[in-house]
């Protein structure tokens, strides 16, 4: 199994992507550590699965807007599982919006919750990966980071983008200790991140889409675990694009 003896911490793993990304690294053998802010009961139903899968599993509340509640987090980590490989920073919140609507409350907080996240997790995990000399950290981003779109926030649209130019300078700054540092950047993935919009609206959105359809969670998945993977060692400062052809590079 490609992970076993890998402990991996994955930010907002209570539904949606990060959910099946916890799922999939413990199928591949890894020790799992879930954070979640709210969402309890869907954070345990997680680690039920894990543990039946005779993994090591850590379930850890935490927002992760806030360095003394991620200095916590990752304490435990360390604590309970002995070591973090990997970090997914995948937590995350949207809201569709006019500029004209945002508020700087509004700004401080989607700008908090996706991009200040990032910095934080990656600034307590990070000097656990350097003292083995091996890491990998993936950044979730979006589609929207790279074009904008018609109802996705300005806060929203910039703290993605913000992740990929985050993560190529970290890429550059770690790369001779051994991590490389990446970005997912999904379209639009079934999960309850789409699910504000009217069926007539996703209808429309979707027809947008070469592909046909939006994306699974476990297409998500797996393109994490293979940034993660021993064999993606070369990758690094990368943004993959997972969208169904709807943006390509
Ligand atoms: P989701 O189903 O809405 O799940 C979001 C997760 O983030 C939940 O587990 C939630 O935890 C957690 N979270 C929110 N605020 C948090 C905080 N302050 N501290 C810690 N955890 C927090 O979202 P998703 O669709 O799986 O999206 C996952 C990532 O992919 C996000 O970064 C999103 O921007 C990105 N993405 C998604 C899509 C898409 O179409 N779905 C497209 C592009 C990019 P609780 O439930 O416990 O509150």
């Amino acid at each position: 199994m490609k992970f076993e003896g890998r402990a991996v911490l994955i930010t907002g793993a209570s539904r949606g992507i990060g959910k099946a990304t916890a799922r999939m690294f413990a199928r591949q053998g890894a020790a799992v550590a879930i954070n979640y802010h709210s969402n309890k009961a869907g954070a345990e139903e997680v680690a039920d699965q894990i543990c039946k899968l005779g993994r090591d599993c850590l379930l850890l509340p935490a927002d992760v807007s806030q360095m003394n509640q991620v200095e916590h987090m990752v304490d435990q980590v360390i604590k309970k599982l002995g070591r973090l490989d990997i970090l997914v920073n995948n937590a995350g919140i949207t809201e569709p919006k006019d500029f004209r609507d945002t508020s700087e409350q509004e700004w401080d907080r989607m700008l908090a919750i996706n991009l200040k996240s990032v910095f934080n997790c990656c600034k307590k995990a990070l000097p656990h990966m350097e003292k083995e000399g091996w890491g990998r950290i993936i950044n979730l981003s979006s589609i929207v980071g790279r074009t904008g779109a018609i109802g996705a926030g300005v806060h929203y649209c910039a703290a993605k983008a913000g992740i990929i130019g985050f993560s190529k300078a970290l890429a550059n700054q770690v790369a001779k200790d051994g991590i490389t540092v990446n970005v997912v950047a999904p379209g639009m993935i079934d999960t309850r991140m789409i699910s504000w919009r009217s069926s007539e609206l996703m209808h429309e959105h979707v027809s947008k889409i070469p592909c046909g359809r939006v994306g699974s969670i476990e297409e998500i998945a797996a393109a994490i675990c293979y940034l993660a993977s021993e064999e993606a060692g070369f990758v690094t400062g990368h943004t993959l694009d997972i969208n169904g052809g709807m943006y390509m590079n």
